[in-house]
């Protein structure tokens, strides 16, 4: 069945803003992106963009806020791992399931998640967001990791919208062999990479803030983070955070086509820098925006994601055309999707591509009435904007109906039970 949707703007992002215009979709795909109004039109100050890719989230720590805040990065893993150890699997799908909820009200489609226990693959299928679960393994032995991998896997869904893949935490959890083991097995992979001074001070010295955690630690390796992955690095390993890169390791990521998902809040609230976010891209590095999760950042808002990635990359380059709105607004959409090998089907809006998108209204902003379009959704989009969120061709969520009062109130039962 045909369906159809109009605004006072669509914004394709592959190409210009169009004023007045609609997009179709059939099947769970785009048939048409054109100008003219439709029956269900939303009016003048509404704009209708790509559904959000989130290159980064943990769904299962969508309640886990302030936990830690202000502690150096070893510490503050400390409290978040000790926990996360009181949860039921029930608590962690609770969780997980207002971490999706959270992402669809801000205008999410899809999300590359990162996750403890399998949880996320629950909450997004029943809700109804196209996922990446990337399974999270630890240690030295890929045996232990096989083993925890298999069990995790076997009491997932499969879906439609949901695919399993796999995340060897970070090189200072995980040895060289358990990467290798997880590119082995031909799903999706990915990590997090150079995130903190201490990381490179724990792998070449055995020093520094993560020495705190010392217990969940591989050895050090005598090389800093990148050097240390030297051997598996490659297109279809996912890199978060790629914060502390000298030249020479922006260059090695960019040689051997590592994609990476950028995260300015939590590497800002979580004190480990800024980015090279343009030297990146000037590399020609796949690059994706991702919010990471309330156990680092405030939300799962992907348009306080991209002001800062914004704000962030003009301080660093100290120049105002450092990154530009339609930069970030990139990063966010098609960047993302491109990050996850996932270019060709999501991210802009296109005939061909899935039906995922977001309807943001900018009524009573500054930026209303719209002047420059992407500006004004990059500087006055919100969460509380979001009018409409379609994945695959279905209402996910519409501002006027759904309430999730359930998700909302189970999830705060859960986290009531780890600050006793
Ligand atoms: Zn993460």
């Amino acid at each position: 069945m045909r369906q159809a949707v109009s605004a006072g703007w669509v914004i394709p992002v592959d190409g210009p803003p169009l004023r007045d215009a609609h997009v179709a979709w059939e099947d769970g795909r785009i048939v048409e992106v054109a100008p003219g109004r439709v029956a269900r039109h939303f009016g003048e100050d509404a704009l209708i963009l790509p559904g959000i890719v989130n290159a980064h989230s943990h769904l299962e720590y969508s309640v886990y806020a302030g936990f830690g805040d202000g502690e150096p990065f070893g510490s503050w893993l400390a409290t978040h791992i000790a926990r996360k150890r009181v949860l039921t699997r029930d608590d962690m799908v609770a969780i997980a399931r207002h971490g999706a909820a959270q992402s669809l009200g801000a205008g999410i489609t899809t999300t590359a998640d990162y996750s403890f226990s399998g949880a996320a693959a629950d909450a997004a299928a029943e809700l109804g967001l196209r996922a990446i679960v990337y399974l999270e393994v630890f240690g030295a032995d890929p045996r232990d990791a096989e083993q925890r991998f298999l069990e995790l896997r076997a009491a997932l869904p499969e879906g439609e919208l949901v695919t399993v893949g796999v995340s060897p935490h970070a090189p200072y959890t995980c040895s060289a062999e358990v990467y290798e083991w997880c590119l082995s097995l031909g799903v999706p992979v990915g990590t997090h990479l150079a995130e903190s001074d201490g990381e490179n001070e724990w792998l070449e010295h055995g020093t520094g803030s993560l020495a705190a955690a010392a217990e969940y630690l591989v050895p050090p390796t005598g090389r800093r983070a990148v050097d240390t992955l030297a051997d598996v690095l490659g297109p279809g390993l996912l890199c978060a955070h790629c914060v502390t890169l000298d030249e020479d390791e922006v260059a090695a990521l960019a040689q051997a086509d590592v994609p990476v998902a950028h995260c300015p809040r939590s590497n800002a609230l979580l004190g480990c820098g800024i980015a090279p976010v343009v030297a990146l891209r000037d590399a020609g590095v796949r690059v994706g925006l991702g919010t990471d999760s309330p156990a680092s950042t405030p939300s799962f808002d992907p348009w306080d994601e991209m002001r800062a990635s914004l704000g962030g990359a003009r301080a660093r380059e100290r120049r105002p055309d450092a990154l530009t709105a339609a930069d970030v607004l990139h990063l966010a959409t098609l960047g993302s999707a491109a990050a996850l090998g996932l270019g060709d089907e999501l991210g802009s809006l296109a005939p061909g591509k899935r039906a995922d998108l977001t309807v943001l209204s900018l009524a009573g902003s500054p930026y209303d009435p719209v002047e420059d379009p992407v500006v004004a959704a990059v500087f006055g989009g919100s969460p509380s904007g979001i009018l409409e969120t379609v994945v695959d061709g279905k209402t996910r969520y519409l501002q006027e109906e759904t309430a999730w009062q359930e998700v909302r109130s189970t999830a705060s039962a859960a986290r009531r039970r780890m600050l006793a």
